[in-house]
């Protein structure tokens, strides 16, 4: 899977997903992450790529032609990809989109900053807004990287078998039932005894229980 992040800080994301399994399932070829340096495309001697917004008002814009370029520079190899700009005004991002996400082969993402990209540029080009929650960070990097790792590890071949993420929180509509591990007893707090019981399908019954107890106080929203 090819993501593509048109972005002013292609450090930030290169640096910020260089570790663990992401490294990993870069180095394996499974996904590929290119970002693209919008700075790069603004035909202003300074390499400006924000101007003052019409009408006034505090704080800067992105402006059209620096980012329109970037993306012109990758469209042809990312045919039919979505365009996702991270907003906070977008649609907020779960495990659900995610997913669906993870059957694509091209996805598109627009880091704005200051006080976001021209307007103009989300009629043109923009397929999606997807936020990553309901408050305001300084530039769209952070959001573009979570939703990389999320999707991300969802590919065959991502995780290995034993970081599987089928009983994993949200997939079954449940969070997900509580972990232990070494030692037995830790500042004089036990493991549960059933888990030591060998048990599977003891084991198997109790974990449900625990998802759905769990569920009901932590998130009863999700029921
Ligand atoms: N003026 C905008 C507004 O009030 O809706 C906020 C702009 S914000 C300071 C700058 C950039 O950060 C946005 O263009 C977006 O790319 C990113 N951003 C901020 N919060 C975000 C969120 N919750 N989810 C995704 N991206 C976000």
């Amino acid at each position: 899977m090819n993501f593509y992040v048109l972005t002013i800080f292609p450090e930030m994301v290169n640096g910020g997903l260089n570790h663990s399994i992401i490294k990993r399932a870069v180095g394996q070829k499974l996904i590929n992450i290119n970002t693209v340096d919008i700075r790069e495309f603004s035909e202003d001697k300074h390499k400006k790529v924000d101007d003052y917004p019409f009408g006034g008002g505090a704080g800067m814009v992105m402006a059209p032609g620096p980012i329109y370029n970037a993306y012109s520079s990758i469209k042809d190899r990312a045919k039919g990809a979505k365009v996702i700009y991270l907003s906070p005004q977008g649609k907020v991002f779960n495990q659900k989109m995610a997913e669906g996400f993870s059957k694509l082969e091209d996805i598109i993402f627009i880091c704005g900053h200051y006080e976001g990209i021209d307007e103009r540029l989300i009629e043109l080009i923009v397929t999606e807004e997807i936020s990553i929650g309901d408050f305001v960070m300084t530039g769209g990097e952070l959001a573009a990287m979570v939703i990389i790792d999320s999707v991300s590890r969802l590919l065959p071949g991502v995780l290995g078998s034993e970081e599987s993420p089928k009983d994993e929180s949200f997939t079954s509509g449940r969070l997900e039932y509580p972990q232990y591990t070494r030692p037995r007893e830790f500042m004089g707090k036990q493991v549960p005894e059933i888990l030591l019981s060998g048990n599977h399908k003891e084991i198997e019954g109790w974990r449900k229980q625990q998802s759905i107890l769990r569920t009901t106080h932590k998130r009863p929203d999700l029921l």
